[in-house]
């Protein structure tokens, strides 16, 4: 069965399958809450951007190991920001030392752990402070490198997103690239890439301003210079009214810098493209409980299992999920109420439907009663991976249904798990 359902067809309704699997069935077997991705979704989404020759997934999207192996299968390399997203990588067998290089690694600074990560694996780094070069250069010395530059300017859905220009903490400022290319010679470095990326939930035009600085900054490495960096940033539709992005346009702008550079340095110039989101959004589903149905005042809430320890984009940056109603006992509901949406956590921002700045709203969804299931939709990106353990709630399942199968790639957090690295005062070793 093709499955391409998108946010726009089931927001604000009943829905009582994904990918072909009963949802009430799911959680009466699996419990809730729970992360569900569509396999056959994030396949289609890579099948999108097949007209760029590398892309390299951010994978602090979501880097579940069986989501990452799936991408791997689809050709897509990978992007690790932290040792930690390195030692994923590597786990799924990833290659470092291939070429274009499988794993890079971004950051802004290299902690301890990260460099020495860096330095056993001899992981490709793409640097984004200038303290770097130095720190690099003496555990791999002789290094081909990446620099992220921060071309003084930035776009994304929230200020929090936003990557590029003064405010952001992200990249080498373009006016130090020079000086920075002076340091990554000095000490024996090699820069043969350049990477740039302006933030998250972007649209064509912030993201096309891009391409003319980074011509400008890859004239000043010059010919050492094998790839350009598009970065990723690549909008996903959340709710109506939202456009996607013109692929074609956005790939044709960066073909024609890239082959210009090609021209004028004589050789081929590599062109990647650095997408978390786009790639995995629209796969996720988080299925919680419906606990209780209760007014106060003139506002009636929708009070289920899941809060913002399982999905934090909506408290962080009020950002708006698509929502829908699987009945459980085959109650359909045909009417909608205006309704505000929130979880269990001992905290009143814990609020699914709410804006930017924490404003309370209201969302039109199928009538519902308790043991109910709401279904929040496009929650494979920056979802389960920004989950927390607040209020000693464990962390979801994660389900990927593929092909008819459902395979569980995390286990729910039992409490034992949660607690396991702490010790009661009466235990606790004392050391000086
Ligand atoms: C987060 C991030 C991305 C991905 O951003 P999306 O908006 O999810 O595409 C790409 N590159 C870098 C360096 C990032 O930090």
């Amino acid at each position: 069965m093709k499955n391409n359902m998108i946010a726009t067809q089931y927001d604000g309704k009943v829905l009582t399958e994904i990918a072909g699997f009963s949802i009430s069935q799911l959680v009466a077997e699996q419990g809730s809450p729970i992360y569900l991705y569509d396999a056959e979704m994030i396949r289609e989404r890579c099948a999108d951007l097949q007209v760029f020759e590398t892309v390299r997934f951010a994978q602090k999207a979501c880097s579940n190991l069986s989501i990452l192996a799936l991408l791997k299968e689809q050709g897509i390399v990978v992007d690790a920001v932290s040792a930690g997203e390195v030692l994923r990588a590597l786990a799924v067998g990833y290659s470092p030392t291939s070429n274009p290089p499988e794993i890079v690694y971004t950051s802004d600074i290299f902690d301890r752990e990260a460099l020495q990560v860096v330095a056993e694996h001899r992981i490709h780094c793409n640097l984004g402070s200038p303290e770097m070069i130095e720190q690099l250069a003496e555990v791999q010395p002789g290094a081909e490198v990446t620099l992220r530059i921060n071309p003084g300017f930035g776009h994304g859905h929230s200020q929090k997103t936003n990557t590029g220009g003064p405010q952001s903490k992200h990249g080498i400022w373009h006016e130090q690239l020079p000086a920075c290319l002076e340091r990554a010679k000095a000490c024996g470095l090699t820069v043969v890439g350049l990477h740039m990326h302006i933030g998250s939930g972007t649209d064509l035009e912030h993201l096309a301003q891009v391409c003319e600085a980074m011509e400008k900054c890859a004239r000043l490495v010059g010919p050492s210079l094998k790839t350009i960096s598009a970065g990723g940033g690549l909008p996903t539709v959340y709710r109506a009214g939202q456009t996607s992005m013109d692929l074609a346009q956005y790939h044709r702008l960066w073909d024609a810098v890239r082959n210009r550079l090609a021209t004028e340095f004589g050789h081929a110039i590599g062109l990647e493209l650095e997408p978390g989101r786009y790639l995995v959004a629209e796969s996720g589903y988080l299925l919680a409980e419906i606990r209780a149905v209760k007014r106060m005042g003139e506002n009636l809430f929708y009070l289920v299992d899941a809060g913002f320890n399982n999905l934090a984009r909506p408290i962080l940056y009020g950002a708006y999920h698509p929502m829908a109603i699987c009945p459980v006992g085959g109650r359909a509901s045909s009417e909608n109420r205006d309704v505000v949406v929130g979880g269990p956590l001992c905290e009143s921002g814990d609020i699914f439907t709410q804006e930017d700045g924490g404003v309370v709203s209201r969302r039109s969804l199928p009538t519902a009663q308790v043991g109910d299931i709401l279904v929040i939709g496009c929650t494979g990106a920056y979802g389960s991976v920004m989950g927390s353990n607040y209020n000693s709630k464990p962390l979801a399942a994660e389900i990927l249904l593929d092909r008819g199968v459902l395979r569980i790639i995390r286990h729910r957090q039992t409490v034992e798990e949660l607690i396991a690295n702490e010790r009661s005062a009466l235990e606790t070793v004392v050391t000086r």
